[in-house]
């Protein structure tokens, strides 16, 4: 399967690529991908998994599926570089990110193509994924603005201030698709408040993120402060138990996001663990059908529908034949490629054969397959191409309707009551984004107290709150005992607040209330 062509990737420790450490023969345990513990015979040299390109299935990469003791190095080095970079002021590092801003400027063009070439998103998606990685970026540039500490006379002479520490050694966790801009959700601000980092990119797309390692290293950070482990699960598991990873991050599937956040909880960990998206979106009558229309094809279509922000259900209140109409003829209109506003491939033939499955399964319960992407998937057999579709149900018990798909497909239902859509949207397990429809503002208000979900739209299918604001879920789109992803909730989950109480003079007659 591998050629000699195809790059065998490296793990970027203390400032430089290396090998993954060659593992002696014998046997150990670990945990299988989807969670199960296993006893694994281990080999003197580490495996490797290949790196498939969505546009057509080709392999064009091997990843290290790195160990225990890759881990090991890596936190080794990141906790070597702790107290120098802990111990510089917040101005001095937000100046390397200014330098590492300017850097992604330069290069947004080359770390874009990387996404679409390991990811399979279009051109246009690629480069604002980049674009909006470099907005967290740009918000790390202002920590020195952003933390600064409170400070008041509390008593006569005693004066209490509050300053934010460096946790330690962190480590962040990431999912496949968005392979720059998930990373940057935490790394900007983490070593920005002095902290320093082990990531575990994802294994399907592990290229762009050691391109950004070098920048980093271009625009002056220390060797250590930021380091990459590749590989999967057991990776994940060592990090998670090394005694000196003070704090961790996950963004990925709920299943995993309980199970990351579980072990952490356990060993008493700082864990903050994003998990999976079933999004709702309400149409009222009272909507703009053209705008509504094309929010929502955008929406669900988007990114393939590989977003965790992706509508998914459209709750239409009554049978709304117009809207379907113009829903229908902008998802027929749309066509598979890397261009603006095409849509791209899937990540891999598990994900193809996943939302085939369900789009099959609801036909067969009688459901109406009113766009049916199944046929790219004949038209292109190289790859994992399936295009938007979008399915009319009369049943509400579908899978479709409630499973977290991950592609193309859009579950419209038609529900009689404002309620009737609430009570549908609040059952669902998930909670990251809901959005309304409509020309009314007591509509929208109705509607945006009600929803289970931490992101709301209001005529807005993808409710992303760009920074300053944070990003966060609710419900078993989030786990963890920690604030959201982010803005302010990214400075508290990477800092420890400390209060600090001065007394210098003695105060005559200064009772313990004055
Ligand atoms: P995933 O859970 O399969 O993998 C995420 C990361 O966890 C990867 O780095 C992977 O190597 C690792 N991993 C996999 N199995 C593991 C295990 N058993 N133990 C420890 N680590 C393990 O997710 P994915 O398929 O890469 O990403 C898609 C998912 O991410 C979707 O569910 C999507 O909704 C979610 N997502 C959520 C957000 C959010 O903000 N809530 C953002 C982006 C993506």
């Amino acid at each position: 399967m591998f050629t000699k062509d195809q790059p065998k990737l490296r793990n970027w420790i203390n400032g430089q690529f290396v090998d993954p450490v060659a593992v002696g023969a014998g046997s150990g345990s670990g945990s299988g991908s989807d969670g199960t513990t296993t006893t694994t015979t281990t080999t003197t040299v580490n495996d490797y998994l290949p790196v498939t390109s969505p546009h057509n299935g080709k392999v064009i990469g091997q990843v290290p599926i790195s160990t225990a003791a890759d881990v090991q190095q890596a936190v080794a080095a990141a906790t070597a570089a702790f107290p120098a970079w802990s111990g510089r002021t917040v101005k001095d590092r937000a100046q390397i990110l200014i330098r590492f801003h300017g850097l992604i400027s330069k290069y947004a063009d080359q770390l874009a193509d990387m996404v679409v070439l390991e990811h399979g998103k279009n051109k246009t998606e690629a480069m604002a994924s980049v674009l909006k990685g470099q907005e967290t970026v740009e918000y790390a540039m202002s920590l020195p603005q952003l933390t600064q500490g409170k400070s008041l006379e509390v008593s006569r002479g005693v004066t209490c201030c509050d300053r934010r520490e460096a946790l330690g050694v962190v480590a962040s966790v990431v999912p496949f698709n968005f392979p720059v801009m998930v990373p940057m959700w935490t790394l900007p601000i983490a070593i920005g408040m002095g902290n320093t980092m082990v990531l575990k990119p994802s294994e399907k797309v592990p290229f762009t993120m050691c391109k950004i390692v070098e920048l980093l290293k271009e625009a002056g950070l220390p060797d250590g402060v930021v380091n990459l482990v590749h590989g999967t699960a057991d990776a994940v598991n060592a990090l998670i138990d090394h005694p000196d990873v003070k704090a961790v991050t996950f963004v990925g599937t709920s299943h995993v996001a309980d199970l990351v956040s579980q072990r952490c909880h356990k060993l008493g960990k700082r864990v903050l663990a994003l998990g999976g998206a079933k999004n709702h979106m309400v149409a009222a009558p009272d909507c703009n059908l053209e705008m509504t229309s094309q929010d929502v094809v955008n929406s669900f279509a988007g990114c393939s529908g590989q977003r965790c922000m992706a509508a998914s259900v459209l709750l239409t209140i009554g049978h709304q034949q117009a809207l379907l109409d113009k829903i229908v003829a902008k998802a027929e209109a749309l066509r598979p490629g890397s261009d603006a506003g095409q849509v791209g491939p899937v990540i891999d033939q598990v994900s193809l054969d996943k939302i085939k499955r369900y789009i099959d399964e609801a036909e067969a319960g009688g459901a109406r397959i009113l766009v049916d992407g199944r046929g790219w998937t004949r038209e292109q057999p190289e790859g994992f191409w399936v295009g938007p579709t979008v399915i009319l149900h009369t049943n509400k018990h579908d899978a479709a309707l409630h499973d977290e798909i991950f592609g193309p497909v859009l579950s419209i239902l038609a529900v009689e009551s404002a309620d009737e859509a609430l009570a549908f949207e609040n059952a669902n397990p998930y909670g990251n984004a809901a959005c309304i429809y409509t020309g009314s503002g007591a509509t929208a208000e109705y509607f945006t107290q009600r929803f289970s979900a931490g992101m709301v739209g209001v005529n807005i299918g993808v409710p992303v709150p760009r920074e300053p604001f944070s990003f966060g879920g609710w419900n078993r789109s989030r786990f963890g005992n920690h604030c959201d992803i982010t803005g302010d909730g990214g400075i508290e989950f990477f800092s420890a607040r400390r209060k600090v109480t001065t007394k210098w003079v003695r105060q005559e007659n200064a009772s313990w209330m004055s």
